[in-house]
């Protein structure tokens, strides 16, 4: 008898692989003295740079303002699916 009687399978949310795994700002480039363990202000450009665990490979990546809100989405999405599906993506 086919299986076709399950719930359908959901794909995992996509995820996308931002940031930077060095030392530089992801605004200007410019390499930082040390690299940052929370948000901080680049020396060189001023801007903001946020510090997270990105949920792609799960690296502690600098990023922007901007994609720091993405890896935001990215988690509460993997969050969501992984709720519906009773999966995590590591499995
Ligand atoms: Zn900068």
């Amino acid at each position: 008898m086919p299986d076709d009687h399950k719930v359908p399978k959901s794909p995992p949310p996509k995820l996308s692989e931002i940031g930077r795994l060095d030392s530089a700002c992801p605004y200007c480039g410019e390499s930082l003295a040390k690299r940052p363990e929370r948000k901080t202000v680049c020396p060189s450009c001023r801007n903001a740079i946020y510090v997270r665990m990105r949920p792609f490979d799960r690296e502690r990546v600098l990023l922007t303002e901007q994609q720091a809100s993405k890896i935001e989405a990215e988690w509460t999405a993997l969050q969501i699916w992984s709720k519906r599906t009773g999966r995590t993506r590591s499995e």
